[in-house]
């Protein structure tokens, strides 16, 4: 059998983790090292700085490209690094036409870093294709979305964006870590970039700051890894090697917290002091029918509201098995309220388009048991 006919499952586990390595060793070697000493003082190595180039990231790149489908990925930092460096395919006066719902973090580098780079973002709603075209002008180079959205869960048709892109000549971006390269490849769909905050599930553990780029055309790759090269911003050897780690269980961990998620949708969408449910694996979900034909699951997050912010803040504070914190896809179950944690930094201008309602609560939900899970969300609600 060849990798291109292996299940998802078994690529996550059958890959060269120790190309070259003359020991064979089953995990890959952590080669924590800056430098690489050259053979020849007139012809560099394959290997010879690891803001470069380092064979642990290296492993995890190849790993990166053949579970998303591309020919090629990098690994940053963070999320914001790899978002940072697909941005700097852009110049100044060139447009970007955008989604308004989009991770605070985004938000904020669009508004406050692109900006004085004079790059332009519009904001429309991008589960609208004809809304993207509508905005498209000869100055966009590239079409930027996240799907589904975060904290609304809204879904993009990425194949009909990805049309609409094409024809007018614009990069297509798509920031895929609400779903990973389990339950959504974007570059099958039309996509030419697609970007993961592999602190989230591709790590999964809260343990790792990590970001990835994955590219299908080798063109845009030479740019991508110039540009990795030129700011510094890969990722490091030891981070390389968790995330190739975490990067094993992805999809047990994603069947186990996706098989509560939609217990724990099903139990709020019927319970009377919970407003709405925002999962995209709900047949009730706006998007539900967009979602399944590009997707492969509603994934672990889900978000509702609960009448006040009075309540909300009761409920995050009262929850045991939900920690409070930002993030998720992690095996622990967490809960945050987008106002006030993750969208704190939408800038002020664009409040009260983009601002998540006072009493939406995100859980992402963790491999913990799902009758606990239940249990803790019932008791925490009979209070507010
Ligand atoms: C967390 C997140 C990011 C930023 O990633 P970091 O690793 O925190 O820098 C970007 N996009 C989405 C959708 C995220 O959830």
């Amino acid at each position: 059998m060849t990798l291109a006919a292996w299940k998802f499952a078994t690529k996550l586990i059958q890959f060269n983790a120790s190309p070259k390595d003359p020991y064979h060793p089953k995990t890959t070697p952590i080669y924590q090292t800056a430098t690489f000493e050259q053979e020849a003082a007139d012809a560099l190595g394959e290997y010879d700085y690891s803001r470069s180039g380092n064979p642990t990231r290296k492993v995890l790149e190849d790993q990166m490209a053949a579970l998303e489908g591309g020919t090629r990925a990098f690994c940053f930092n963070s999320g914001m690094a790899a978002i940072t460096a697909t941005m700097r395919l852009l110049s100044a006066g060139d447009e970007i036409v955008s989604d308004y719902d989009l991770y605070g973090g985004t938000s904020r580098l669009f508004a406050q870093v692109l900006n004085r780079a004079g790059i332009v973002v519009k904001y429309v709603d991008a589960t609208d294709t004809a809304a993207i075209e509508a905005a498209i002008t000869p100055a966009t180079k590239m079409v930027y979305i996240e799907s589904p959205t975060n904290p609304f869960l809204r879904v993009v048709d990425i194949a009909a964006v990805a049309a609409v892109a094409k024809k007018h000549g614009a990069l297509f971006a798509i920031d895929g870590s609400v779903m990973s390269p389990y339950l959504q490849n974007p570059l099958e769909l039309g996509a030419d970039i697609v970007i993961h905050s592999a602190t989230k599930f591709l790590c999964g553990h809260s343990d790792v700051t990590a970001g990835a780029i994955v590219v299908k055309d080798a063109e845009l790759g030479k740019r991508v890894y110039f540009q990795q090269n030129a700011e510094g911003t890969a990722l490091g050897p030891f981070d390389s090697y968790l995330f190739l780690r975490g990067l094993k269980t992805l999809k047990i961990r994603i069947d186990a917290a996706q098989r509560s998620t939609e217990k724990i949708a099903a139990f709020l969408a019927s319970h009377p002091k919970v407003g709405e449910v925002f999962y995209p694996g709900l047949a009730s979900h706006q998007d539900h029918d967009v979602h399944q034909r590009q997707a492969r699951g509603g994934g672990a997050l889900l978000s509702f509201t609960v009448g006040s912010a009075e309540a909300a803040k009761k409920m995050a504070e009262g929850l045991e098995l939900f920690s409070i914190s930002l993030s998720f896809g992690s095996v622990q179950s967490s809960i945050s309220i987008p106002l006030k944690m993750s969208h704190s930094s939408v800038p002020a201008g664009m409040k009260g388009v983009r601002i998540p309602p006072a009493d939406l609560l995100r859980l992402a939900v963790g491999i913990e048991d799902t009758d606990d899970l239940i249990a803790d969300l019932s008791r925490c609600l009979d209070l507010i």
